[in-house]
C-alpha cells in the first residue's frame, strides 16, 4: 500500500478509528464443522475502557477471543491491535483464558507463573534476574498474593489462581487485557480484588475486554458492552447500549422477565 500524504478523505471516521482501537475485528467468522461458532463479526474496542463481551452461552465468546488472538485461525475476517496485524502487537497484549480450559498436573510454584509473564523481557539468554523476580512479586502483591509465592499453584483454590493469572498479565505490561469469564467461580473477595485492579488499570489509560456472564454486575463494572450471540447483536456504552432490548436480542427468550426486572434496564 502506498503511504500518502493526509487528506481529507483519510478523516474517514470509521477508519480512524479502527486504526486507533486497541482491537478492531472486521468479518470475522470462525468455525469449528459445519456451522459457523462466530459470524461476520465486527467490532471495534475503544482505548481506555472497560468493555464487556456479554451473550448465552455457546454464543461464540471465547472464541471470538481466541480468533482475535490468532490462537484460532479465522475462516475470513482481519484483527488489527492498534492498528497493526496482531502477529506484530503480541507484546502489548495480555490473555488471561478461562481458567477450566488450565490443567496443572505438573508441579509449577506460583512465582514462575508469574515470571512467565515476563519471559519475552528476559532477554535473548532469557536469565531470570533479582531484578525480575521483584517485579513478578510486586504484581503478586497488586493481586494479594504475596504470601504464596513459593506455593504449587495446583494447590491453590479458584479464586487464587485466578488472581495468579492476573499477576502474570500484569507482569506483561500490556497495553490490552484480554480476559475470559475473570469472575467465573471465584470468591466474593477475589472478584473485589480482581475489579480493582482492572479499573486501576484502565484508569491508567490500558483498556481491558473481559468475558463476563454475571449480567448484575455489569452497570457497575463496565464501561462498554459488546452483545454477541454468534452474529454481532449490539455494541456501545453501557447506558445506552445494555438494554432490554439488545440483551432480548442476544439471548432470546433465555432471560425472563423477572430478570430484566432486576436489572433495572430501560
Ligand atoms: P462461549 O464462550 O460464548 O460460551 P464458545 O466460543 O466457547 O462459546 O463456543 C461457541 C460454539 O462453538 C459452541 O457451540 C461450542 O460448542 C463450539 N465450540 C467451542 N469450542 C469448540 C471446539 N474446540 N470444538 C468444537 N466446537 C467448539
Ligand atoms: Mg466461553
Amino acid at each position: 500500500m502506498s503511504v500518502e500524504l493526509a487528506t481529507t478523505q483519510d478523516a474517514d471516521p470509521v477508519k480512524v478509528n479502527r486504526e486507533n482501537s486497541p482491537l478492531a475485528l472486521r468479518g470475522m467468522t470462525v468455525s469449528y464443522g459445519q456451522k459457523p461458532a462466530v459470524f461476520s463479526v465486527d467490532m471495534t474496542v475503544e482505548t481506555g475502557k472497560m468493555t464487556a463481551i456479554i451473550g448465552p452461552n455457546g454464543a461464540g465468546k471465547s472464541t471470538l477471543l481466541k480468533a482475535a488472538l490468532g490462537i484460532l485461525k479465522p475462516l475470513a475476517g482481519t484483527t488489527t491491535i492498534y492498528g497493526k496485524p496482531v502477529e506484530d502487537q503480541r507484546h502489548r497484549i495480555a490473555y488471561v483464558p478461562q481458567r477450566a480450559s488450565v490443567d496443572w498436573d505438573f508441579p509449577t510454584r506460583v512465582i514462575d507463573v508469574v515470571l512467565m509473564g515476563l519471559y519475552p523481557q528476559l532477554g535473548l539468554l532469557g536469565r531470570v534476574r533479582p531484578a525480575h523476580r521483584e517485579k513478578a512479586k510486586g504484581c503478586l502483591d497488586r493481586v494479594g498474593m504475596e504470601d504464596f509465592a513459593t506455593r504449587q499453584i495446583g494447590q491453590l483454590s479458584g479464586g487464587q489462581q485466578q488472581r495468579v493469572f492476573l499477576a502474570r498479565a500484569l507482569a506483561q505490561d500490556a497495553d490490552l487485557y484480554l480476559l475470559d469469564e475473570p469472575f467465573a467461580g471465584v470468591d466474593a473477595a477475589t472478584e473485589k480484588a480482581i475489579i480493582a485492579v482492572l479499573k486501576s488499570l484502565r484508569d491508567a489509560g490500558k483498556t481491558v475486554v473481559a468475558v463476563h456472564h454475571d449480567l448484575s454486575t455489569v452497570t457497575e463494572y463496565f464501561d462498554n458492552v459488546f452483545l454477541i450471540n454468534t452474529r454481532r447483536v449490539a455494541e456501545g456504552p453501557v447506558a445506552t447500549t445494555f438494554t432490554t432490548q439488545t440483551l432480548q436480542d442476544a439471548y432470546g427468550g433465555r432471560l425472563a422477565a423477572p430478570q430484566m426486572e432486576a436489572l433495572k434496564l430501560i
